[in-house]
């Protein structure tokens, strides 16, 4: 009998509690009620709108994840971290679902990602490797070390070296933002291509910063990249040409060109150098076509987002989640389950069918 009652007390201990549970998560926006529903709510954390391509993520993210019926909350961080981390916190607070975050600086969220995980809201990095938490699910991105690779192969063969020129040609080196895990991926990808030019003197840095944390730039600031040239072109150039270029992103390679033109460049007698890029930003397309930056890196974003909203929707419906890669991101804390876009080499020849046919940029947008 005592048993008996025992038995009846806490199993009216444990309907009274679930009772509870289910009152509070009903006040509270239940996860698990609307989970894979029109009812999720995904928080979006992007940032900056200073560059086109972050502002088209923003919209595209958003525009998949609606056609998957769920709700969206779309913040931009404007390139300052701490800013970025209120506006997660705060999508924490309102009870989102799931985090699809593009990192400002990816070293900085690990304690509002753990207030994500205390909440079981699940995170996804989106573009750029999150780092050093366990509480990153997958990474959503590009062959981020391929970006290199292309820049570093487009400058060899457009310099003849494959062929056998001997040079010496003149080489400046710039890298992203330090506190950007992409930015070691690109440049490793490059410097890896171009080694064998630089140990045999055909290339050379005149400048001799060809360290990573003597190029960088930081948040990609093209006035940043600016100013770094002008010092370049006075203390190493004078009287030398400089033959290449390697830049990292479109808004640093026009930062780059406005420094070469007021130095004189871009004339018969002293025409550009070749100049990378990446991002096919409309400027910089107009740029090529125009003969002043030679190439761009264009990585379909609109793929991206698809990605990331797959990854979502498949999270909340607690289905298997498609990566490709699972173990080149390792973020310090844990290799992230990663799915990684194709990016491809654009120049005036190839524009035209990979960016104007494929409807990521529009032809009137170009004139
Ligand atoms: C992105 C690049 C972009 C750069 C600057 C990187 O993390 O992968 O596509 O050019 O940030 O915004």
């Amino acid at each position: 009998m005592r048993t008996r009652r025992a038995v009846l007390a806490v199993t009216a201990l444990s309907l009274a509690l679930s009772l509870t549970a289910c009152g509070q998560n009903s006040e509270g926006g239940s996860k698990d009620d609307t989970k894979g529903g029109k009812g999720s709510t995904i928080g979006i954390s992007m940032p900056t709108k200073s560059s086109e391509r972050w502002i088209a993520d923003g919209d595209n993210v958003v525009s998949e994840l609606k056609k998957l019926g769920y709700k969206t909350d779309l913040q931009y961080g404007e390139d300052n971290v701490a800013q970025q981390v209120a506006q997660i916190e705060n999508m924490i607070t309102k009870g989102v679902d799931v985090l699809i975050v593009a990192a400002i600086d990816g070293s900085a969220l690990s304690d509002v990602l753990q207030q994500a995980a205390d909440q079981n809201i699940k995170v996804i990095s989106y573009d750029r490797l999150i780092l050093g938490t366990k509480n990153v699910d997958y990474y959503a991105s590009f062959d981020n070390e391929r970006v290199g690779v292309l820049q570093a192969t487009y400058l060899i063969d457009k310099l003849g070296l494959k062929e056998g020129k001997k040079g010496p040609f003149n080489i400046e080196l710039f890298a992203g933002s330090s506190d950007d895990n992409n930015t070691r991926y690109f440049f490793d990808g490059a410097m890896k291509t171009l080694k064998p030019y630089l140990d045999d003197k055909r290339l050379v840095v005149r400048s001799g910063q060809t360290q990573l944390n003597q190029v960088t730039t930081l948040r990609w600031d093209g006035g940043t990249a600016q100013k770094r040239m002008d010092d370049l072109l006075t203390k190493s150039y004078g009287t030398e040409h400089v033959d290449a270029v390697l830049s990292p992103y479109d808004g640093i390679s026009i930062g780059i060109l406005s420094s070469l033109r007021s130095d004189g460049y871009g004339t018969a007698a002293k025409p550009y150098p070749l100049v990378t890029g990446q991002d096919a930003e409309v400027a910089s397309v107009k740029s090529i076509i125009a003969g002043q930056q030679t190439m761009t890196v264009y990585k379909d974003i609109r793929l991206l987002a698809k990605t990331a909203a797959k990854m979502t929707d498949a999270m909340l419906k607690d289905e298997k989640v498609e990566v490709n890669d699972e173990k080149s991101y390792n973020n310090k804390a844990k290799v992230v389950p990663a799915y990684l876009l194709t990016p491809v080499s654009v120049d005036k020849s190839n524009y035209q069918k990979d960016l104007v046919d494929s409807g990521y940029l529009k032809a009137e947008d170009l004139k």
